[in-house]
């Protein structure tokens, strides 16, 4: 199985050591020629979905990548890599791939809660440490699942072949949301 880590910008490098750890073959994406057929599944990483989204553009990457998930390629979005998957963002007009049923509130907790942690229930993964950064939340969901919940927001959410967190797993040492991300792909999650 091969992931490749979307590395134009923001914290891809420790998407890869995630995957890495849990001897995951890993690729990046910075071109147009590195979006093949070869790959199993993608993971967006967090950042700022407004520079990748330019930079997605630039690259000519944002329709194929688009396509190839509508076609079924496994995705997996963090924080920014949620807001690029959101089918509609509700305080802002961008939208960038718009691929997966979902409502996304950017920069949603405001000054205050800038950056925290907090514990969730992940369904299907269990108890999770999860790390905001200026995170979204998903406001509705559409026809994909919640999967989990901080303070009555749905912070995790599936589409079938599409996973979405507005928190970090990569930024903890905790493994179990990349280790759901691959079982997915493999069909067993
Ligand atoms: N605030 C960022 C955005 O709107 C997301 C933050 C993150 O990925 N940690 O794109």
């Amino acid at each position: 199985m091969k992931i490749a880590v979307l590395a134009l910008q923001g914290a891809f490098i420790e998407h890869e050591r995630a995957l890495a750890s849990l001897g995951v073959s890993c690729t990046e994406i910075r071109r147009r020629a590195d979006l093949t057929d070869a790959l199993d599944g993608v993971i967006l990483p967090g950042g700022e979905s407004t520079v990748q989204g330019k930079l997605l553009r630039e690259e000519g990457l944002l329709a194929p990548l688009k396509e190839a998930i509508e076609g079924g390629l496994p995705v997996f979005g963090t924080c920014a890599g949620m807001i690029l998957l959101a089918k509609n963002l509700t305080n802002d007009p961008n939208r960038y791939l718009g691929t997966m049923d979902i409502s996304v509130r950017r920069n949603a907790y405001g000054r205050q809660l800038g950056s925290f942690r907090a514990e969730t229930e992940v369904k299907g993964v269990g108890n999770f440490p999860a790390v905001f950064i200026r995170a979204p939340y998903v406001e509705e969901v559409g026809s994909a699942e919640p999967l989990a919940m901080v303070g009555g927001k749905i912070v995790a959410a599936r589409q079938g072949h599409m996973l979405a967190t507005a928190f970090h797993p990569e930024l903890t040492d905790d493994l179990r949301l990349h280790a759901y991300f691959s079982d997915m792909i493999r069909g067993r999650a």
